[in-house]
C-alpha cells in the first residue's frame, strides 16, 4: 500500500501528493467546479467521486485498447495512483462535432458532424487564459520538437478512436475532448490528467441531452446527476 506524503501540485479539480516511491504520485479529486478559466467557482459535494470512478473507468478501458495512460489504479472512492509525469503545457483539443469555441470562432452551427477530427493546440498558461496556438508557436516556445508533435497529433487521434468506442457502448456521441500529455521516467510522451465529463462533450446519442461540464458552464442545472448518469451507464457495461 502506498503513502500519501507531501502535497505537491493544486490544481482546479485535483490535489495531488508525492509517495514513498517518487515516480508514484496519489490523486485526490475534488468536490468543486470552475468554469472561465476559475472566474466561476462552486462546491459541489459528490462531484469528485464522480470524476474519479469515470476517469479511473475510462483509463482502464483505454488501456484494454492498448493506449499507454499514467494511471496506475483507483484507491478510494475520490482517490487513485498515477505515474507521475513532467506535464508538457499543452491542452490538446480533438472535434469531431462542431460545438464550444469552434462554433463561436468560426460561425459554424452547433452539432454539425465535421468532415475529419481536427486537432488543436492551446497554450495551458492561467494568465494567458490558455491561448488557441499552431504548431510553429509550440516549436518556437520549445514547448515540444516537430517529432514530439506529430506524435501528440497521431496519439490524440488514436485516443479519439478507442474514445468514441467506449462512448458509443453507453449510447453517448463524443462531441469533442481536451487531453494533456505528460512525459513519463523513461522520456515517454504519455496521456496523463484526466479524462471525464469535465474535459469531454457527451451528447446522448438519441436525444442529444448534454451530459457534460457545459451544463455547469451555461447554468443548465445540477450536473451531479448528469455525471451520475454516466457512471451508472459505463457501471451497466462491466
Ligand atoms: P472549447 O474550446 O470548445 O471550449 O472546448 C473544447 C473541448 O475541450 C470541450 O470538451 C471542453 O470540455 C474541453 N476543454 C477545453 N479547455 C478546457 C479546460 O481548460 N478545462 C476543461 N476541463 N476542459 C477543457
Amino acid at each position: 500500500m502506498s503513502e500519501k506524503l507531501e502535497l505537491v501540485y493544486e490544481g482546479k479539480a485535483k490535489k495531488l501528493f508525492q509517495t514513498e516511491n517518487p515516480n508514484i504520485l496519489w490523486v485526490e479529486y475534488l468536490g468543486q467546479a470552475t468554469a472561465l478559466n476559475g472566474k466561476k467557482k462552486d462546491i459541489i459535494e459528490g462531484k469528485g467521486e464522480l470524476n474519479n470512478k469515470i476517469t479511473s473507468t475510462i483509463f482502464e478501458r483505454l488501456h484494454e485498447k492498448g493506449i499507454q495512460t499514467h494511471f496506475i489504479k483507483q484507491i478510494s472512492e475520490s482517490e487513485q495512483l498515477i505515474e507521475k509525469m513532467e506535464m508538457i503545457p499543452l491542452e490538446v483539443v480533438v472535434r469531431n462535432i462542431a460545438a464550444g469555441s469552434f462554433t463561436r470562432r468560426l460561425a459554424v452551427e452547433e452539432g454539425s458532424v465535421l468532415p475529419f477530427p481536427i486537432v488543436e493546440f492551446y497554450y495551458k498558461e492561467d494568465a494567458l487564459d490558455d491561448p488557441f496556438i499552431n504548431d510553429d508557436h509550440v516549436k518556437a516556445l520549445n514547448i515540444a520538437t516537430s517529432e514530439e508533435i506529430e506524435l501528440l497529433k497521431k496519439s490524440a487521434l488514436a485516443i479519439n478512436q478507442a474514445l468514441i468506442t467506449i462512448f458509443k457502448e453507453i449510447n453517448i456521441r463524443l462531441v469533442d475532448f481536451k487531453l494533456e500529455f505528460g512525459k513519463n521516467v523513461n522520456g515517454e510522451i504519455v496521456l496523463a490528467d484526466e479524462v471525464s465529463p469535465d474535459t469531454c462533450r457527451l451528447w446522448d446519442a438519441t436525444t442529444n441531452e448534454r451530459l457534460d461540464k457545459d451544463i455547469y458552464r451555461k447554468d443548465l442545472g445540477d450536473i451531479l446527476p448528469i455525471y451520475d448518469e454516466v457512471l451508472k451507464r459505463f457501471e451497466s457495461t462491466k
